[in-house]
């Protein structure tokens, strides 16, 4: 958190907020309400930053996987939405209030359905657990809330907000998790990509996959792993975890679909993602 933050456009949060919100000393709970009206405000500034996909087929496929997995998750019963961006970066990431956000790059290197479905469950449990909405709120009392949050969302340096762009968002200060949050959301994926039917072992393939790419490709994966700290012994708990599940539980869930297949292949034949994303 040693960076310069953007100060630059925090009235426009104040005001968005509707002075919900106390900007100084200790702020009230922030209720689900005012996380949903955080989260919408930010996600909007997202889809003005981020080369967000458009075509209906991928956004229908995506939102279907992902409710599936959130309407059992979440005891708010918020409506959750679910995007692929049109980055070939590694990334995932889920911001307070239920927008949930998928690379491409990350698409492409999951096999079936059960590994996007664990990274979705992993996401899911970050605003399940209001790691994000927290951190925010923490940052907040002690004053620099609207800063650190515009700084995370729109980028470190007003001159170059536009070059800034997913890596601001990819590497943001609020989806900076500790150990200890990863290591929650890692059970939560376990349990809510069950619940919606799916192999959690997804999970644990996926994130064994990516560990091994960033030994050998560390840049392709940075933002993944500057946000969500990933080591062995994260993926060695959540395989345990899995393990302990009764075999004849886990034979009854779905590892692939067809629908996934179609989904990976229409979302590696579109266009190639914008210049420097
Ligand atoms: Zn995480």
């Amino acid at each position: 958190m040693s960076s310069s933050f953007n100060l630059f456009r925090a009235p426009a949060l104040a005001l968005a907020l509707g002075g919900t919100l106390s900007l100084a000393g200790c702020a009230p709970a922030i209720s689900t309400q005012e996380e949903v009206q955080v989260g919408a405000q930010n996600a909007a500034q997202i889809s003005q930053q981020l080369p967000i996909v458009q075509d209906a087929a991928i956004n229908q496929y995506v939102n279907q996987i992902g409710t599936s997995i959130s309407s059992r998750a979440d005891p708010r019963g918020i409506p959750y939405h679910f995007f692929v961006v049109n980055s070939s970066v590694v990334n995932a990431f889920s911001i307070p209030g239920g927008y949930v956000y998928v690379n491409r790059g990350l698409v492409d290197r999951a096999s079936n359905a059960s590994e996007l479905a664990g990274v979705l469950g992993h996401e899911i449990g970050h605003v399940v657990e209001r790691h994000g909405i927290e951190q925010w709120q923490r940052a907040q009392n002690a004053n620099t809330g609207l800063a650190l949050l515009y700084g995370v969302l729109l980028g470190r340096n007003p001159g170059t907000l536009e070059q800034v762009g997913i890596q601001a968002v990819g590497s943001g200060v609020l989806a900076r998790y500790s150990r200890d949050d990863e290591r929650q959301a890692d059970a939560d994926g376990v349990q809510f990509t069950m619940r919606a039917g799916y192999n959690p072992n997804g999970m644990v393939t996926f994130f064994q996959k990516l560990l091994g790419e960033q030994q050998g490709n560390p840049s392709a994966l940075q933002q993944w792993f500057s946000t969500h700290p990933l080591t062995q012994e994260r993926i060695t708990s959540t395989r345990q975890m899995v393990s302990a599940i009764p075999a004849a539980q886990l034979r009854g869930l779905t590892t692939d679909t067809q629908a996934f297949q179609n989904f990976k292949a229409r979302v590696r034949s579109l266009p190639a993602p914008p210049r420097g994303q």
